[in-house]
C-alpha cells in the first residue's frame, strides 16, 4: 500500500497510512518539524495534550500554508483528564493551544481501568463528534476487553485503537480483534525507537532490497495493514521513512519478520497504566 494512501474508518471517513509522530518532539523545535514534514509530503500529524508541543503542532500547520483539510490531526485526552466533563474541559484546551477548530481524530490516550472512567470519558468524545469538533474517535491501548466495554455499553465503535507495536511486538491477537470490530490498528513506537536495526532479519531484507531498516520496518506496517507514525526530528529521516511506495517486501520477507514477535514492550502495560 503506498504511503499516502488512505486507509478508510468505520464512521465513513479515512485517514493516510503514514504520518508522524510528535512524541518527545521539543516545544520549540514543533512547528519546524511540522511544517518540514508536511513540505516532505507528509499528511498525518499524531499529536497528544501529554507530549506538550500542540502549540506548536497548529503553529507549523499554519507555517505550512497547506489547506486545513489537506492534514489530518490527531490529538489524545490525557489520563488525568478522564470522566466526562473532564474530557470536554481537555479538548477545549488542546483547541485553544492547537489554535485549531477541530480534530480529525481524537483519542482516549490510556484505558486506565483502575480509574474506571473510560467509558464516561468515551461518551464525552461521541459528543464531540456528534457537535463536528473530531471528525473521527478512537482510543489508545485498548485491550479487548476494554474495547468489549466500550461497545456493549455505548454502541459507538472507535475509528482506531492506536497500540504499541513493532516487530518485537506484533500484537497479532489484538490486531486481529480491531479487525473484527472494524477498527483500524495504527502501531506506535512502530519502529521499536530503533530496537530492530541490527536485527540479522531485518538487515539481511534491507541489503536484499537496498533499502534501510527503518524503511523495511514501516514497509512491514503497511503490508500488515496497519497505519504507522514514525518519529524523526531530522530531515533525510522524515524524507527516508517517506520513502516506502517504489519497494515491496515477499511473502517469505513478512514470514521471517513474523519470527521476530518477542512480546517486548517498550512503554507501559495499559492494563496497570494509570
Ligand atoms: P519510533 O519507533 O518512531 O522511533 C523513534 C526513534 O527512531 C527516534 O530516536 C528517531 O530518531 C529514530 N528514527 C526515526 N526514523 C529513523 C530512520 N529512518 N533511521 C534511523 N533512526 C530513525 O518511536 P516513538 O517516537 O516512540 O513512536 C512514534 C510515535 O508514536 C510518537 O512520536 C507518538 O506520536 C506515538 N506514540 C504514541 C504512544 C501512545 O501511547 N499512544 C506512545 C508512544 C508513542
Amino acid at each position: 500500500m503506498p504511503p499516502l494512501a488512505r486507509l478508510p474508518l468505520n464512521d465513513g471517513h479515512s485517514l493516510p497510512a503514514l504520518g508522524f509522530g510528535l512524541w518527545q518532539v521539543p516545544a520549540p523545535d514543533t512547528a519546524r518539524v511540522v511544517d518540514q514534514a508536511l513540505g516532505l509530503g507528509y499528511r498525518l500529524i499524531d499529536g497528544a495534550a501529554i507530549y506538550g508541543n500542540e502549540e506548536g503542532l497548529g503553529e507549523g500547520l499554519r507555517r505550512s500554508g497547506l489547506p486545513r483539510d489537506d492534514v489530518f490531526v490527531t490529538t489524545k485526552c490525557w489520563n488525568t483528564d478522564q470522566g466526562h466533563d473532564a474530557a470536554l474541559r481537555a479538548f477545549d484546551a488542546s483547541l485553544a493551544r492547537s489554535g485549531l477548530d477541530r480534530v480529525d481524530l481524537y483519542l482516549i490516550h490510556w484505558p486506565c481501568p483502575q480509574r474506571d472512567l473510560f467509558v464516561e470519558t468515551w461518551r464525552a468524545l461521541i459528543r464531540l463528534r456528534d457537535e463536528g469538533r473530531a471528525t473521527s474517535i478512537g482510543v489508545s491501548n485498548f485491550h479487548a476487553p476494554h474495547l468489549e466495554r466500550l461497545v456493549d455499553e455505548t454502541g459507538v465503535i472507535p475509528a482506531v485503537n492506536q497500540i504499541e507495536l513493532h516487530p518485537r511486538l506484533q500484537q497479532a491477537a489484538l490486531r486481529e480483534t480491531n479487525r473484527r470490530l472494524g477498527i483500524v490498528t495504527q502501531s506506535w513506537s512502530p519502529l521499536g525507537q530503533g530496537r530492530s536495526f541490527d536485527d540479522p532479519v531485518i538487515r539481511a531484507i534491507a541489503a536484499r532490497l537496498g533499502r534501510s531498516p527503518a524503511q523495511v520496518i514501516l514497509r512491514w506496517h503497511l503490508q500488515i495493514g496497519c497505519s504507522v507514525i514514525p518519529r524523526s526530528t531530522r530531515r533525510d529521516g522524515l524524507a527516508e521513512n517517506l520513502a516506502l511506495s517504489d519497494f515491496a517486501l515477499t511473502a517469505g520477507d513478512l514470514a521471517a519478520i513474523a519470527t521476530l514477535d518477542a512480546g517486548g514492550r517498550t512503554g507501559p502495560d495499559p492494563d496497570r497504566f494509570a
